[in-house]
């Protein structure tokens, strides 16, 4: 089969030919529908830290329909349609029982391989799909469901006033999962107006580009200061801000992922009496609710969706995304165009 395979730092992935994946015992295979491509995979190549071994395929964004069945496997049936966790845990350990695989506290298996025809994962790890979700929208649980846990957790009330500073997927899909809940009082800040369609696109035309007059513009817009912050940017500096644009006892919610120091004044947030936290991707339960929000709501989470690509033209379409070139939105690539 073909797939995407990281060689070295500087260097754009390359269509590779692999071997057909086997399934191992609790194992299955699909033929990948879409795999997408997201800020982690641009980490994991950029030599900043976490660097992935020579050799490596990526993608951890997928789903796609079952073509192998290993031995042990129960319940699953050639041609049933599921979306993978990229990470399953030992499922026995203190850590797997909050439910997030990657806290395991044992090794943890990885199953980033979707950016390839085709893809082996774990059987307990595979959410399945209702018939009613579309295969392209496959890609789209996994990086919906880190915004589902995320809302889940700061549990907003629906008046509430809600910021989400950066909108790239990761914040889109917070907004997503804010308006599922009816949370309509919601303003998206941004370093630039690059994804002010993408967002309005998904509902979020609520739309401030930072500037000295940002803090007012937004708590003009929200009717005050945010009780709740989401911040999805992931670059430093941005828990300063948070802290200065939240609310006295309000939320910040943090779901970037910056691998550089991010100097916070602790007096700042003790003077506004902060919660600070973050969240780490998602339950098993927030994969599951993923697949029936996109049956319900596929459309929307759709419009996150700036550009679906083959194996062929996706290394320099991954270089593009690393530049910040593009429509902002998420990247998939689609390995049977
Ligand atoms: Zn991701
Ligand atoms: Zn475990």
């Amino acid at each position: 089969m073909r797939g995407l395979v990281f060689n070295a730092v500087g260097k754009p992935l390359e269509v590779a030919s692999l071997p057909d994946p086997e399934p191992a015992e609790g194992e299955l295979v699909i033929r990948v529908s879409r795999c997408g491509v997201c800020g982690t995979d641009l980490h994991a190549t950029s030599g900043h830290g976490m660097t992935l071994p020579a050799g490596s395929q990526l993608g951890h964004e997928y789903g796609g329909e079952v073509v192998a069945i290993g031995k042990g496997v129960e319940g699953w049936r050639i041609g049933d349609h599921l979306s993978a966790l990229p990470v399953v845990g030992c499922g026995h350990c203190e850590g797997c029982r909050t439910g997030i695989d990657i806290l395991c506290n044992n090794q943890w298996q990885g199953y980033g391989g979707g950016l390839a025809e085709y893809a082996k994962v774990s059987a307990r790890g595979a959410t399945r799909l209702p018939q009613t979700v579309s295969l392209v929208d496959s890609a789209l649980v996994e990086p919906l469901a880190v915004g589902c846990r995320a809302v889940r957790l700061a549990n907003p009330e629906k008046d509430a006033r809600v910021l989400i500073i950066g909108p790239g997927p990761i914040g889109l899909s917070v907004l997503f999962w804010l308006r599922r809940r009816g949370v309509e009082n919601v303003v998206l800040l941004a370093s630039s107006g690059r994804r002010r369609d993408l967002a309005a696109g998904m509902g979020g035309t609520r739309f401030v580009v930072e500037s000295d007059g940002a803090k007012e513009d937004i708590q003009t817009i929200l009717g005050g200061a945010p009780d709740v912050v989401f911040e999805a940017a992931g670059v430093p500096g941005v828990f300063g801000r948070a802290v200065d644009l939240v609310k006295p006892q309000g939320l910040i919610m943090g779901l970037g992922f910056c691998m550089q120091p991010d100097p916070i004044v602790p007096a700042m947030n003790l003077m506004k009496d902060v919660t600070m936290r973050w969240s780490i991707i998602y339950t098993r339960e927030d994969y599951a609710a993923c697949a029936d929000a996109l049956a319900a709501e596929g459309y929307l989470a759709r419009a996150m969706v700036t550009e679906t690509v083959g194996l062929d033209a996706a290394p320099a379409a991954f270089e593009q995304f690393r530049k910040g070139i593009g429509g902002g939105g998420k990247l998939l690539v689609d390995p049977w165009i």
